[in-house]
């Protein structure tokens, strides 16, 4: 049955006429062939009684003087026909008067007895029994058997001859119905054939022919019809869709406009409440503009989600592919977010596997907002316990590696039917959601987004009260050698072989701790509270391996970390080691403690390799130094910077609130800045001094950004010294045209308003990178020698 299914129309039909004809010849065949039998036979029956009436009246009277050679005689006379087999004449009392066998003339064969008038078939042969009369009285018996063998040679004979005609017909029927079913399968096989043009080309202007007026034809119009409908629809969708992708791209520019008409006066209320923060203010006063900050920052974020989607919606994302670290930037990302998650008293955890390149090639500040939108969010919807970041390698794929990042946290967790949604545009788990953790439930659709472009997926395994595991991957480019030396740095001297004692209740916390310092080479010994921090301390006391640094956690459940120090503090003879505390966020009075209690640095988790590298060279160098040793502080470690660490910046701004902001931000982080109110100032400072780094609004009075910068390049080129000259964009607008503009003018980098503190640090970290490199060559072949 299948295989018939599989058949073409055509064929079906023909299979269909053949079986037909062929049944109905059969049958006929079958009817003709048994009624000739029937025929044959009743004819021979009447032949042999006739003959045996005839023998019977023949041998009368031989029967009636008992002449029995006589009736042999006449029985005899059978032989003329050779079908008759055997013969006899009874006499009236049923005995054998007379016999006769073809093949024995003497007749030796014992005929059966005598039976009643009649004929019948038996062996392939016909009996025929006949009595014989005179004058009404039964005087004897004919009996002949007569040889059928004829009847079956004449079978064969008809067999083989309706065999043939049967064939006969049967081809001539396969010709008439392979021309006739024509008629039929040929308009379907050609709409089925229009069809297949229809759907493989997509184009729904073919139409089927019509070659008749049946069913078939009716079917053709339909379906002619259907496509007249299909394209008219077409048609009015395409229209709508022009009409919707032009509206789109309209909303997109708007967006893009209004998103600059609100980041420029934001910029001013961000970056002024910061600056009011820093000065002495009453309690009131600090709190009233801490929510004005909270309250900006929370608009800020709501405008990039909306702008970065809109964006995304119009294709305009620009990824930026940068060598950078990978540590740094992920410490760097998760320090912003540490206060947030101390004001829940949330651990926050970061840890990269010792796989994972230092130095990595992708689009950092986009890898930024991703980290930062799901470890905001873990740290959004977890009330107590930990957020986790790890970053860990899948291998090398071509020239590119493979890192698959995991935020963990053990939050409120995400029911199974809404963990596909919550990729989906403004879709937030549960509605209620918005009004207790706000959030527009744009940034997991941004960040899918995010990770798609940059070669990943993201995928999340959560379970209600359990937390949520956002899993993504990216691609990553892995850079030169060149620059991997740049950013890896040797570990100081100082700290090799120094043995550490690090207490922290938290399992990952203290892994992390670990592993840096293994890679320094430091002795660490890690304990998870108080009480096991004392004991380990007496114990290497009394072995005489006493212990040359202690770092510990201040927030620990049993017994905090000032309270340790104090009771190390009580028993001076335990150790004399340094301490180090760390803690998710500094408390007013905290300082003091440790100046107290002799603590030597207090810094704040996450802590960034670099710095918890630096601080501890610090600490043991003035430890070995023997004088009074200053609290170290990430602000201390901030502040001492290198010289070589200062850049000469210039700063090309109109805008006076602008102006002193940025001069605020960058004199903060230790830099040098002048200004210029416009692009023909900038160009007439530049004249006269160098700088590390220009900052060049675009719009500006008297001579924009950009055309300020078009000249700068045409005099570096006029001069041909080869120096050139860093200039950053600062721009209010973020639309995809103002970086392309700002590339062809000739600028190194964009930076949007309002200034984010940490998109300026990277591009400040960047030309200091360049610096330093320029500056190291000499010094490497200097080491080489
Ligand atoms: P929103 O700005 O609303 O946070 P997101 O796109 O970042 O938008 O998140 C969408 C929704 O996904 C959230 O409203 C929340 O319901 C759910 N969600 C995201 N992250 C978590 C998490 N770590 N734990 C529980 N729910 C989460």
């Amino acid at each position: 049955m299948r295989l018939f299914r599989a058949l073409s129309i055509r064929s079906k039909l023909t299979f269909i006429i053949m079986t037909v004809s062929g049944l109905a010849l059969l049958l006929a065949c079958a009817a003709f062939i048994r009624y000739d039998l029937y025929a044959f036979r009743l004819a021979k029956v009447n032949d042999v009684t006739t003959l045996a009436e005839i023998i019977g009246s023949n041998s009368t009277a031989a029967l009636s003087f008992q002449d029995a050679d006589t009736a042999k005689e006449i029985l005899g006379g059978l032989s003329a026909k050779k079908q008759i087999s055997a013969a006899c004449i009874y006499t009236d009392d049923a005995q054998v008067f007379a016999k006769y066998l073809r093949d024995d003339p003497q007749g030796g064969f014992s005929p059966p007895p005598v039976q009643e008038d009649g004929g019948h078939f038996e062996n392939g042969e016909l009996i025929v029994f006949r009595k014989i009369m005179l004058a009404g009285e039964r005087i004897g018996t004919v009996y002949i058997r007569y040889d059928l063998s004829e009847m079956q040679e004449r079978l064969n004979r008809y067999t083989t001859l309706l065999v043939l005609v049967a064939l006969g017909s049967l081809f001539l029927a396969f010709l008439l119905s392979s021309r006739l079913q024509r008629t039929i399968s040929e308009p379907i096989r050609n709409l089925a054939r229009t069809t297949r043009r229809v759907s493989t080309e997509k184009d729904y202007s073919i139409r089927a022919v019509k070659q008749s007026d049946d069913e078939i034809g009716q079917l053709i119009d339909g379906f002619n019809d259907m496509l007249g409908q299909i394209q008219q629809r077409d048609r009015e969708l395409q229209g709508a869709k022009d009409a919707a992708v032009a509206g789109s791209r309209a909303k997109s520019e708007f967006l893009a406009n209004m998103s600059h008409e609100i980041r420029t006066p934001l910029n001013g209320v961000v970056g002024m409440t910061e600056l009011a923060l820093e000065t002495e203010l009453t309690p009131e006063q600090r709190e009233y503009l801490e929510t004005v900050k909270l309250s900006a920052d929370s608009l800020l974020t709501v405008i990039n989600d909306i702008l970065d989607f809109s964006k995304i919606e119009a294709g305009k994302i620009d990824m930026e592919a940068v060598n950078f670290n990978l540590r740094d930037c992920l410490e760097t990302t998760m320090k912003t977010l540490a206060l947030r998650a101390d004001e829940k008293s949330l651990e926050l955890l970061c840890e990269v596997a010792p796989e994972v390149p230092e130095i990595v090639r992708t689009d950092s500040s986009r890898l930024r907002q991703i980290v930062i939108n799901l470890v905001g969010n873990g740290i959004k919807f977890t009330h107590h316990g930990e957020v986790a970041l790890k970053v860990r390698s899948e291998g090398e794929h071509g020239q590119d590696h493979i890192l698959h990042f995991e935020v963990s946290d053990t939050g409120i967790g995400i029911a199974p039917e809404n963990q596909k949604l919550i990729f989906d545009s403004f879709s937030q788990a549960d509605s209620s959601t918005t009004r207790k953790y706000g959030g527009t439930g744009l940034g997991l659709t941004i960040s899918t987004r995010l990770i798609e472009i940059m070669g990943g997926k993201i995928w999340v395994e959560s379970e209600v009260g359990q937390g949520s595991h956002f899993h993504f991957t990216l691609r990553v480019g892995t850079a030169d050698a060149k620059v991997v030396e740049v950013g890896t740095i040797a570990p100081p001297e100082i700290l090799r072989g120094v043995k550490v004692l690090v207490v922290d209740d938290n399992r990952t916390n203290r892994r992390i701790l670990e592993g840096m310092l293994t890679r320094w080479e430091m002795k660490s010994t890690p304990v998870e509270g108080g009480e096991e921090a004392l004991a380990e301390l007496s114990a290497a006391h009394k072995a005489q391996a006493g212990y040359g640094l202690i770092l510990l956690d201040m927030h620990m459940p049993k017994m905090d970390g000032f309270t340790l120090v104090e009771r190390i503090r009580q028993s001076p003879e335990l150790s004399t080691a340094i301490v180090m505390m760390l803690t998710s966020a500094g408390h007013r009075g905290d300082a003091v403690r440790c100046r107290e209690l002799g603590i030597s640095a207090y810094l704040l988790k996450p802590i960034r390799q670099s710095e918890l590298r630096e601080a501890i060279a610090r600490v043991l160098g003035a430890g070995e130094q023997k004088g009074a040793i200053p609290l170290i502080t990430r602000y201390s470690l901030h502040d001492a910077r290198d010289p070589a660490t200062v850049l000469r910046v210039l700063l090309a701004e109109d805008n006076l609130v602008n102006q002193r902001l940025a001069v605020r931000l960058l004199e903060k982080r230790g830099h040098r800045v002048a200004v210029a109110a416009n692009g023909r100032e900038a160009l007439q400072v530049l004249d006269k001094e160098s700088f590390d780094l220009v900052f060049m609004d675009i719009q500006m009075p008297e001579m924009d950004g950009l055309t300020a910068t078009t000249v700068l390049r045409n005099k570096e080129k006029e001069r041909g010294s080869g120096r050139h000259q860093s200039v950053i964009a600062l721009t209010a607008h973020a639309m995809k045209g103002d970086y392309e503009r700002c590339m062809a003018a000739g600028m190194d980098g964009y930076l949007t308003k309002p200034i984010r503190p940490q998109e300026l640090d990277e591009v400040l970290e960047k030309c200091l990178a360049r610096r330093m490199e320029t500056a190291n060559v000499p010094e490497g072949a200097m080491r080489s020698e």
